[in-house]
């Protein structure tokens, strides 16, 4: 899949005053680029509360350039793209309000929401948010900066594919019964999942995607002296795994999901006990 996300802050209410736009571009199941602008907003407007969310001050955007000579220098490497974005209603009308603002062209954008695909693969979730469905995941960001927004987006969508397949474009259902042969063959528990987000401590694990898209528990010891196991056919032998293996190298883009534990964490932790 060639897709990018993108995130924009804006300045005031108004859909063309964008302030700031992060990029993450998506290849073959990665984030293989990331790009991160103020931008000066056509109007040098910003409300207190915008400023209370993003943290962007006019005098910070002041000296930036404009949305045009911004654009120009991504157009051609978003083209043909698909556009992913976290409630996408919000960024595909920031986009749209720019380029008109400017009479710039607007081409027939196609626009994924990656807010809609997390409802999608994590029905069970209590929200769908942004910074929700990243610390369900383990990725860490700092939200409201539209790089770090761009690259959570990116991620999220990437995580709901690996779950759900292209079911994921799917709109979602409230409730949605899980269904499908494209689903892992494990689906990591529902309490675990709530307890963690309601802050309880659960065991950390992170899930895997197997090379025949089984999804593997590996169980990440967090004390001293203990080893990180899986439950796939060699970890159950006790052999050190692929899938161990792969984390300890820092490999994670078959993690599916990473509960209890920060998955950078994680990965140092398992690194830490591979080599001793
Ligand atoms: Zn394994």
């Amino acid at each position: 899949m060639k897709a990018v996300a993108i995130d924009f802050e804006t300045a005031n209410e108004r859909r063309d005053s964008a302030c700031a736009i992060g990029l993450a571009w998506i290849d073959d199941g990665a984030v293989t680029r990331r790009e991160y602008r103020l931008i000066r907003p056509p109007e040098m407007r910003f409300h207190p509360g915008n400023i209370r969310v993003h943290g962007i001050w006019p005098e910070q955007v002041a000296d930036e350039p404009e949305f045009p000579e911004i654009w120009a220098a991504f157009a051609d490497d978003v083209r043909d793209r698909l556009f992913i974005a976290h409630n996408a209603a919000f960024d595909s009308a920031v986009l749209a309000g720019m380029l008109a603002r400017y009479g710039m062209s607007t081409p027939q954008f196609r626009f994924a929401c990656s807010l809609q695909m997390a409802r999608r693969a994590w029905p069970e979730l209590p929200g769908h948010r942004l910074n929700l469905v990243s610390e369900f995941l383990g990725v860490s960001f700092q939200h409201h900066h539209a790089g770090e927004d761009a690259f959570a987006c990116a991620q999220i969508a990437l995580a709901a594919l690996r779950k759900v397949g292209e079911a994921a474009f799917e709109p979602a259902r409230a409730r949605a019964p899980r269904r499908g042969s494209s689903a892992p063959a494990f689906t990591p528990g529902r309490k675990s999942r709530i307890d963690r987000l309601a802050g309880g401590r659960g065991h950390p694990v992170i899930t895997v995607r197997g090379s025949r898209g089984d999804a593997w528990r590996v169980r990440v010891a967090m004390e001293a002296g203990a080893r990180t196991s899986c439950d796939c056919p060699a970890g159950r032998f006790g052999r050190l795994c692929r899938h161990v293996q792969a984390l300890a190298d820092g490999v994670i883009d078959h993690v599916i999901t990473c509960e209890n534990v920060e998955l950078a964490e994680a990965v140092q932790r398992i690194s830490r006990q591979i080599r001793r």
